[in-house]
């Protein structure tokens, strides 16, 4: 059912055998980090589902299965995000749809991409379905942040975990990308060395880094226009954190703003 599918061989199983079992819950997480094909395995877990065949699921040839892969069958719904949240409206609006009985299938799947971006409103108004959710109705959240998931969803949903894939794996799926991946690992190393030294020696490292210390400066005002504003966000460590921001802010005028913030 997942052969086409690189990687997270645990999780096929289990899936697979959630199908052959037919005993399927109605809400599910599919959790790991991003891009490692969690999409692709909601959708395929999706088709067999809602596969008409009833000795092969899924037979990838039924009605439902060719209207899945041609994305219109009515049966099946996926909740994208708009780059940045999943919003209450998107929510209701599946709420809505979900009362509506299967028309191809005798179930009906609703797939929430990138679940963890959705506001709170959102959240709780897909609780209610998740409480009560129609006989015939699967839910699968993917996320790659469970944290920003209520508690009382997560209660409510099976968690299927899914890993990083091998560098193996990863070869498998192309060359190139594993290519990537080296030149990705070198990046986030140079970052977390720079995480260990002090901003003297930052500062001296300037012809590796930055072409003088005005950009060095550049860029630590910049952090500490983040850190300001993650500090007015949450009043109650400001007080304490501030102090320390305040110490190595770079500059007079940040350091002033953080001042100032300490005065309110
Ligand atoms: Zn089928």
């Amino acid at each position: 059912m997942f052969d086409k599918i690189i990687g997270n061989e645990k999780s096929k199983e289990l899936l697979e055998h959630i199908i052959r079992s037919g005993n399927i819950s109605h809400s599910y997480i599919f959790s790991g980090t991003v891009g490692i094909g969690k999409a692709l395995f909601a959708r395929e877990f999706a088709k067999g589902i809602l596969c008409l065949d009833k000795n092969s699921r899924p037979c990838g040839k039924c009605k439902s299965c060719l209207e899945i892969k041609n994305l219109n069958n009515p049966d099946f719904f996926q909740i994208n995000s708009d780059g940045s949240s999943i919003k209450i409206e998107q929510i209701r609006g599946m709420n809505k749809n979900i009362i509506e009985k299967p028309i191809v299938s005798s179930k009906k799947v609703y797939i929430i991409n990138d679940a963890d971006k959705m506001t709170k409103e959102a959240q709780n108004s897909l609780l209610k379905t998740l409480e009560e959710p129609p006989e015939y109705a699967h839910i699968i959240l993917i996320s790659s942040n469970d944290n920003l998931l209520l508690n009382t969803i997560k209660s409510r949903c099976v968690k299927i975990n899914f890993d990083k894939l091998t560098d193996e794996e990863i070869k498998k799926i192309s060359p190139d990308m594993s290519k990537s991946l080296q030149d990705y690992e070198l990046l986030s190393n140079t970052f977390n060395n720079l995480e260990n030294i002090n901003i003297i020696e930052l500062l001296n490292s300037k012809g590796d880094i930055f072409k003088d210390k005005d950009d060095v400066y550049g860029v630590l005002e910049n952090i500490n226009l983040i850190f300001l504003n993650l500090l007015r966000k949450n009043v109650g460590a400001a007080s304490y954190a501030a102090r320390g921001a305040c110490e190595w802010a770079p500059t007079t005028k940040i350091r002033q703003m953080h001042r100032n913030y300490r005065k309110h």
